[in-house]
């Protein structure tokens, strides 16, 4: 089974530590892992880039900063400190990008919002770039638009990259987010040209959804043409890991060493 491009989001293995994510995606021949705060907040930083330099495993993100969106500006300049400081622990943690979910705010006009976005995402290159860390914008599905993000297509992350047109910015793509956009094609093509395709992320989406927010499928469980997809980025010069990012209250109950198999399976066969 050719893992040799596949990085898992340690998320997508929720039950388990960071040290348990690191020794078992390793043992699995996976390439890559992705860190999330949740298996750093038990740990000191130290410890963790320790566990994870010590696994050999390549750490394409750390997930995630933004939310630079409010109505108050304290809590604007509070979110910028914590965007920096989540510049500093990816450096620690060897990772090559932050991966940014933007954020909005009900009630406050979308284009204010992604006003706020791109100046906090401002205040914040100078020091990805001392970090040598990328900042990755996530386009978010619209029916997360109220409260998560105010950047849902790929065309308005780019309109944030034309605006300022910085070598640390760039975008992720969650094919989970944006595999319904009629300009996906074009917008995959722009992000090649503009050297600002970061990141691909890849899971499914159910016909049912049982819940917004924990209920997505694996590879190969729902309607998306990750392929075709994939054929899409690598066109346009990706050549990254692609990442296993899935929030699934069923697979999350499951056994997660077989869960693992299965996840490794299906990157092998749907990816
Ligand atoms: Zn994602």
């Amino acid at each position: 089974m050719d893992l040799s491009r596949c990085a898992i989001h340690s998320i997508t293995h929720k039950p388990w530590t960071l040290a348990q994510c690191c020794n078992k995606f390793a043992a699995a021949g996976v390439a890559g892992i992705s860190v999330w705060h949740n298996v750093l907040k038990p740990i000191s930083l130290d410890e963790a880039a320790k566990i994870v330099r010590g696994s050999g495993l390549q750490v394409p993100a750390l997930v995630r900063g933004g939310f630079f969106v409010s109505s108050e500006p304290d809590k604007r300049r509070a979110a910028i400190d914590e965007n920096k400081a989540c510049i500093d622990e990816a450096a620690a943690l060897g990772a090559g990008m932050v991966v940014l979910v933007v954020g909005a705010q009900p009630g406050l006009p979308l284009a204010d919002a992604r006003q706020q976005v791109c100046d906090g995402i401002a205040a914040c290159l100078d020091h990805a770039r001392a970090c040598k860390v990328k900042l990755a914008i996530e386009p978010l599905h619209p029916i997360y638009a109220a409260d998560r993000s105010c950047i849902n297509r790929m065309a308005e992350a780019r309109a944030v990259c034309e605006q300022l047109q910085h070598p640390m910015l760039g975008i992720a793509l969650d094919v989970y987010h944006v595999w319904w956009d009629p300009d996906l094609e074009h917008e995959i093509e722009l992000a090649g040209e503009q050297g600002t395709l970061l990141a691909l992320h890849v899971s499914d989406w159910r016909q049912v959804l049982r819940d917004p927010l924990n209920d997505r499928g694996l590879m190969g469980d729902g309607c998306i043409d990750i392929r075709g997809i994939r054929r899409l980025v690598e066109k346009a010069n990706f050549r990254g890991l692609i990442e296993v990012e899935v929030f699934s209250d069923q697979y999350w109950a499951m056994n997660q060493d077989e869960y693992l198999k299965l996840v490794c399976r299906r990157f092998a066969d749907c990816v």
